[in-house]
Order: structure tokens, then sequence, then C-alpha cells
């Protein structure tokens, strides 16, 4: 493909907008630049919101079957052109292309869950709440939102955000990550197509600058945020500072408890998956495998062939595992991330730096890597390092496994592999972290049931998408209503009681 430029959409169409700043867009299967992105100015922001504000006057009074009507026809365009955007992804992200089309597979599902907004909006009846009374609960879209999305997801994670807030009759303005912007530009093409009005999507790329006009943009009422934990950590302060709703989710550092009663190779195809797909750029990923009393050797030495063996290559290679990082940047930081592990006293079992893959020699690669040995002050156990690299903690029983799992400042994801189930029981149970999976590695909710950690995972009230989503795009209002008969009863003095 040749050399592109990625802009804006607002109101409805392309635009160059009136920034003077470009940045690179790279391949990261090859190293090279491939395209730019214009980086969008403060008086771009000012014009998305306006024409947002302005378009949300009637979508927001359009009746919630006739905005699902157009997430339906979204919807269709979606599933016919879904190669399409899995393309964009590999082109910019890198992962490969079975994974691409798994993630736009996600996403599709959340604006299936938004084609149900009718039902979704229906608020709750009481008759007769007091004497000749009765009362109703309502939910309001909140009017111009945010969302600001990582590189990880390109598809998927706005796919979180915009079709529900979109469904609940807001206008939506999307920041995606600047490293691969150009499926953001897809989405809000077709969503022309399937008949949104102008203004009700927007896209303003662009870096810190640009998020944080939009935090403090007075015509933007919330934010949803979806990158790591220090950013999430800033979004959420300086968002709710200025009065917005804010919904904040940061990093992760996943365990995967491996008990010894475990089915091993059920253990270990899920951990090879969960820990390299995608090369380990997945805020569900396991990053820490917890092998309790003895099953730490047989573990590793399953794993060990596995991780060696791992087709590693461009996203399109027929048969590939795993493609690059996303820049150069963090290739040098997982391998400083493995070095500063083994020099603290880790085994490298499969050490992945220095990787070349042929014909792409200058791709931000990084091997399979296994740290065993691992102990929670290192580096490699305390930073989230996002790349293929498994660290596993020895520990003697549950109780410690558990210990260690709770405390970590971060609480995304986590997994218990057993056969016995009350021991999964009692994890589920007292585990304090927010999605949990039983012999499940990837406890990632369908669209139907919200997504979000805890602890320094996620800033503020509610997860993302599916019911918590239609709740933080919508304002709840009560209603109590009389009508009084016509025989004047003078006015009552004390608190209102339901008699
Ligand atoms: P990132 O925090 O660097 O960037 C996320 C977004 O914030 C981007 O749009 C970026 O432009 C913007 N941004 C970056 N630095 C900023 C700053 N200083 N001030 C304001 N805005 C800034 O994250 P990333 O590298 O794109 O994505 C990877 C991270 O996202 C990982 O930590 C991963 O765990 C996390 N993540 C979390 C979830 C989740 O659901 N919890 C999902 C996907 C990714």
């Amino acid at each position: 493909m040749s050399h592109y430029e990625v802009g804006h959409w607002i109101n409805g169409a392309v635009s160059q907008g009136s920034g003077s700043t470009k940045q690179d867009i790279f391949n990261p299967a090859t190293g090279a630049v491939q395209g730019q992105l214009l980086l969008g100015s403060v008086a771009d922001l000012d014009a998305a919101v306006a024409s947002a504000a302005q378009a949300v006057k009637s979508w927001s009074q359009t009746p919630p079957l006739a905005r699902a009507r157009v997430l339906f026809k979204f919807l269709t365009l979606l599933q016919e052109r879904r190669e399409q955007l899995a393309e964009a992804i590999v082109r910019e992200h890198g992962k490969t292309l079975p994974d691409a089309l798994g993630e736009v597979a996600r996403g599709i599902e959340v604006v299936e869950f938004a084609t149900g907004m009718p039902q979704l909006l229906k608020g709750e009846y009481t008759e007769q709440i007091a004497r000749g009374m009765d009362a109703w609960s309502m939910r309001q879209p909140l009017g111009v939102v945010a969302g600001i999305t990582p590189f990880n997801f390109p598809a998927m994670v706005p796919m979180w955000m915009y079709p529900i807030a979109i469904g609940c009759g807001n206008a939506f303005i999307l920041k995606p990550s600047e490293r691969d912007p150009s499926s953001s530009l897809l989405m809000a093409q077709w969503l022309k197509e399937a008949g949104l009005p102008d203004g009700i999507f927007s896209v303003i790329q662009g870096d810190k600058d640009i998020v944080d006009a939009i935090l403090a943009h007075p015509g933007i009422a919330a934010v949803s945020f979806v990158g790591s934990t220090p950013v999430a950590e800033h979004i959420y302060k300086v968002g709710s500072s200025f009065g917005k709703r804010v919904q904040a989710l940061g990093g992760a550092k996943n365990h995967m408890v491996v008990m010894p009663d475990a089915d091993l190779d059920g253990a270990v195809d899920a951990l090879m998956g969960a820990a390299y797909g995608s090369a380990g750029e997945r805020c569900m990923a396991i990053s820490v495998a917890v092998a309790v009393g003895d099953v730490g050797d047989k573990l590793v030495a399953a794993l060990a062939p596995k991780v060696k063996a791992l087709k590693i290559g461009e996203g399109h290679q027929p048969g590939a595992e795993m493609g690059p990082l996303i820049t150069r940047a963090s290739q040098q930081r997982v391998e400083r991330l493995i070095g500063e592990g083994i020099e603290a006293g880790a085994k490298a079992v499969v050490d992945g730096r220095g990787l070349r893959v042929p014909g792409h020699e200058d791709g931000f690669f990084v091997g399979g890597t296994i740290l065993d040995g691992v102990s929670a002050d290192m580096s490699c156990y305390t930073e989230e390092i996002f790349g293929p690299v498994l660290c596993v903690v020895r520990v003697p029983d549950l109780a410690a496994a558990i210990a260690l799992i709770e405390a970590n400042e971060y609480a995304n994801g986590v997994a218990i592999f057993t056969r016995d189930g009350h021991v999964a029981r009692e994890f589920v149970h007292h585990i304090q972290v927010g999605m949990v999976g039983v012999n499940v590695p990837l406890p990632v909710p369908m669209a139907f049931n919200s997504f979000g950690g805890w602890k320094r995972s996620l800033f503020g009230d509610h997860h993302a998408y599916g019911p918590e989503a239609v709740r933080f795009y919508t304002k709840h209002k009560a209603v109590m209503q009389r009508w009084p008969d016509s025989t004047p009863k003078g006015p009552q003095f004390a608190f209102p009681q339901n008699t």
C-alpha cells in the first residue's frame, strides 16, 4: 500500500483539520514508515463538539427504535466488510489476520447488544406509590461524550463505547490511538452509510494534547478511557475535576493459577494462547503463571518446546501465531525487562530477545519468552510488560497464590486451572479481581455482561459495555406524578411520606 495520510472525521466528512503537526504511522512488521497522521488542533475539537452538539438535539429526540435501526444497518455493513477492517488492523497494529478478525467479531457483538436499545432503555414504573400518585424512572442521554482508546484493539475498544453511547441518544467523539488510527475512519464512513446523521460520530486524531483538550472541554459531558494505568488515573482525576462523568480502564498483570490437579495439557494450551496471542499485547493477557505445589517443573517442561516453536511473522503469513510489537520503543522496553529479570535471578527458559524474522529483519519482533523462578520484587513482575513474556512464579499452596495476586496493584483478570470444584468456588468467591476464569484463561465477558477490572485496573464506577455502559451513557431521572382532584387540601409542611 502506498504512503497515506490519516485525518479526522468531523460533521460527517473526512477533514484535514487545522493542526500543523504530523506523526509517522509505522508498519510494525517491517519497521518502515507507511503513512502519516494529522494531529488535531483545539479548533478541530471545537468544530467536532459544535457539530455534535447541534446534531444531538435531534438525535436524542429520535425514538430508540429508529436509532437502533441505524445500528442494525451498520451491523450488516460490518459483517460484510469485516475483512477490510481486519486488514487495516493488521497493517498498523501488526497482529495476525485471524486475531484481527477475532477482534472485529467481539466488537460486532457490542453492536448486536446495542441494537436492543429500546429494551435496554426501558425504565421502571410503580403505580400507586402513594395514594393517587404514580412513580417511574427513565434514562436520558448525556449529550456529547468522548472516548479515548489504546493501540491494542483499534476497532474493538472503540466499539465497546460508541454503539452504546449512540444507541442511548448521545453524540460520540472518538480520539483513537495515534499508532493505528485508520480503522476509526472506516467505521465513521460506514456509520454514515448506515444512516447516522452527521455530527453524531466524530474522530479527532491526536496525542496527549488533544486528550487534555477533551478533558477540559465544557461541551463534553463524559469521557470513556481505555489505556495504561498512569494515563487512566490522570484522565479520571482531571476529567472529574472538570465535572465530567469518567470511566477509565487501565493496565493489568493477570495471573493464572495452575493447581497440582489441573489438566496439564489444557493448562499449557491455555497459557500459550493467553500469554503469546497478539504478542501479549492484550489487557487480559496472562503474564504470570502461578505454579502451585509441585506442578512448576512439569508446567515449564511442557511449555518450553511450544514457546520455542511459536510461528512468529507478519500478520498475513499463513499459520503465523504471533506478530510484532507495536513500536521500536516497545520492543526495546520488553527486551530490557527480560534482561532485568535475568539479572535479578530469574531463569530464561526461553529467551526471545534479538529475534530476527527472515524478510522482516527491521520489524519490531520479540520472540516468546519464559522467565522461571520470578519473584514479586523483580521489575518483570511489578511492571506490565505488554509483550510475549510469561513469568512463572512458584508458590507452595493456594493461599500463597491468592496472597501474591492480592498484593498486586492491578486486578483486571485472573484464572485458575483445577479439577476441584470446591477450590474453584472458594477462589471465585474470595479473589479480589474484576474478571475471573475457571479453566478459562481469558475471562473476557461477552457483550451482554460488562467488562472491567478492580483496583488500579479501573478508575470510576462503571465497567465498559453491556448494561453498565447503558447506565454510564445515560442520566437517571425519577418522576412522581399526581393529578389531584379539584378539592383544595392546603399545603403540607411535613416531609412527604408514603401513606
Ligand atoms: P496509553 O495509555 O499509552 O494510550 C491510551 C490512549 O491515551 C491513547 O489514545 C493515547 O493517545 C492517550 N495518551 C497516551 N499518553 C497520554 C498522556 N500522557 N496523557 C493523555 N493521554 C495520553 O496505552 P496504549 O499503550 O495505547 O495501550 C496499552 C495499555 O492499555 C496497556 O496498559 C493495557 O493494559 C491497556 N489496556 C487496558 C484495557 C482494559 O480494558 N483495562 C484494554 C486494552 C488496553
